[in-house]
């Protein structure tokens, strides 16, 4: 067995057996019907296993959904169907999420939280429940009647689970993103109160017996004030863990006949809870979501702030001490011509390294505001990978390999676009290459050029190499030894991405990278383009 499938089987069967567990907990919370449960958290375990760990491991919820139920007393055919229902949902949920909300799991963005909302919560659980109460009434397990609300169980207890276990597992999933700083002290006292108060308020609330003093007092909505101070402090992860402790606890409550929300059977004390936690839970999502992106600009801010003013000052004072060596050599005519002409040439290198810099930021705020045009000319590849290493300090230069092909290699694409992509590629090659000689090949494949960049330095972990193209983002290991502004991979993605291809890396770490470029040969797509502001915009 390979080792991508034997990690695949032990996924499987892992999230299978998770599965089970959970569902027999959610089971024994007076299931309507015996099989719709108000509490139904392997809806939200099977997402975020897709999402986060492997979106083919949808196996493992048909087998978990498939042996609960059987074990649950459902016919082979019942179990099938419901098996199917519960699959279709988590598969459904998490192929949306990706195709139409470029969804990160850390719920990071006031997009993801209302994604997840209505793709995943509100829509992908139409499916389970549908499919779920037709196997049970075609199976004879219930009567017509009794389907609706056998359904409205269903459907609900899914919905929690997106809402409420979903949203833990993905924001506790460690996620390194350079912009995270690691908690003080007293963000940890803080969040250790908040949680210690949002338990003890939960047990007030939800734990008070109808005889006990002030029982009718305790009002479900007290908790609000704790569900808001998490979202606002501690973003998304708060208000998961503030949602998840508080709906744990008022569960227990109702089944142990005690809190706000009861009317005689179990079931139906489930349902006014749940409704009022579904809403507690988006709420809570939503206003976590606008914190934590609130907070991730305002660090993009500082971040550009802080790495621009240390990334300009190093080549602004290089030019100046330049500078003024040409002018005394001038004023007081004691430098030989050498010394003139080599001041002057220094000079005119850290104006183009300036600039360079100065495109970069410019380029931030042109990509996006959707301002990235490309002009498109014919360009011969060889000249301009023979133009860009001509470019290159004649240290850096002895360094590169160029293998360009025997033939013309032309396209239709924006020549200084190409140059930009490539110049970018070719200087992180050098700068973590760890001295070692950088590779350059051009090849083509049918109607594509592809650009090959290779060097032998330190490498990339697998877990950053996605990571990397995103804005500001840089690998652990590179940011403390070389500065960067984590710009240049996100400015080469989206000028691909415009042109219409591909920009992918291989890397080992402490071995060293391959970044391949693809481009088609022919003139990108006219609009809608993936220039577009819109795309761009969003990115
Ligand atoms: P910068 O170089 O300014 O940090 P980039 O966006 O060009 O920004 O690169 C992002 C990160 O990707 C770098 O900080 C580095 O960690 C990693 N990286 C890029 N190219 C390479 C490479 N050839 N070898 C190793 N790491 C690389």
């Amino acid at each position: 067995m390979s080792t991508m499938t034997a990690r695949r089987f032990i996924i499987v069967v892992a999230l299978a057996g998770a599965y089970i567990l959970v569902a027999r907990f959610g089971l024994a919370m007076d299931a309507v019907s015996g099989f719709a449960t108000l509490v139904w958290p392997p809806t939200g375990l099977s997402l975020a296993a897709l999402l986060l760990v492997d979106e083919d491991a949808w196996a493992g919820v048909a087998i978990g959904a498939f042996v609960t139920n059987a074990w649950a007393g459902a016919t082979v055919p019942v179990a099938l169907g419901i098996a199917l229902g519960n699959t279709l949902e988590a598969v459904a949920a998490a192929w949306a999420l990706r195709r139409f909300a470029d969804f990160h799991p850390s719920i990071d963005r006031l997009n993801d939280a209302l994604a997840l909302v209505a793709l995943a919560a509100l829509g992908s659980t139409l499916i389970s429940a549908t499919i779920g109460v037709g196997s049970l009434v075609l199976g004879h397990r219930i009567d017509v009647e009794a389907a609706g609300h056998t359904w409205r169980a269903w459907w609900l207890g899914d919905t929690m689970g997106d809402l409420v276990v979903a949203p833990l597992l993905m924001t506790m999933a460690p996620v390194r993103r350079s912009l995270d700083e690691p908690p003080s002290r007293r963000r940890i006292v803080e969040a250790l109160a908040l949680e210690a108060a949002t338990i003890a308020s939960a047990v007030w609330l939800f734990g008070a017996r109808s005889n006990q003093p002030m029982a009718s007092f305790r009002e479900a909505y007290m908790i609000f004030p704790l569900l808001v101070w998490a979202a606002l402090r501690f973003g998304s992860r708060g208000a998961a863990v503030a949602t998840f402790s508080t709906s744990a606890i008022a569960i227990a409550g109702a089944a142990s006949g005690r809190g706000p929300f009861l009317h005689g059977r179990l079931a139906d004390s489930l349902v006014s809870l749940q409704v009022f936690m579904a809403i507690a839970a988006t709420t809570t999502l939503i206003l976590g979501a606008i914190a934590q992106e609130r907070r991730h600009a305002l660090a993009l801010r500082d971040s550009l702030l802080s790495v621009a003013s240390h990334e300009l000052r190093t080549p602004l004072s290089a030019l100046q001490l330049r500078a003024q060596m040409l002018t005394r050599g001038m004023i007081h005519r004691d430098a030989s011509a050498e010394r003139l002409e080599d001041d002057a040439l220094a000079i005119e290198r850290h104006v183009k390294r300036l600039s360079g810099l100065v495109e970069d930021l410019l380029d931030i705020s042109r990509i996006m505001a959707g301002r990235l045009r490309l002009q498109i000319e014919p360009v011969d590849l060889n000249v301009l990978l023979r133009e860009v290493v001509d470019r290159l300090a004649p240290e850096e230069r002895e360094r590169v390999r160029l293998e360009a092909t025997g033939a013309s290699v032309v396209g239709q694409w924006d020549r200084s676009r190409v140059d930009q992509v490539v110049t970018n590629l070719l200087s992180n090659a050098i700068k973590y290459g760890a001295e070692a000689p950088v590779e350059v090949s051009l090849g083509c494949d049918g109607d594509r050029a592809r650009i090959a960049i290779r060097d032998q330095g330190i490498g990339i972990a697998a877990a950053d190499q996605e990571r990397i193209f995103g804005r500001f983002e840089r690998a652990q290991e590179s940011s403390k030894n070389a500065v960067g502004f984590g710009l240049g991979l996100w400015i080469v993605k989206q000028i691909v991405d415009a042109a219409g291809g591909s920009v992918h890396v291989k890397s080992e770490l402490g071995k060293g990278s391959i970044f391949t470029v693809e481009l088609p040969l022919g003139a990108a797509p006219e609009a809608p383009s993936p220039g577009s502001p819109e795309r761009l915009a969003h990115r």
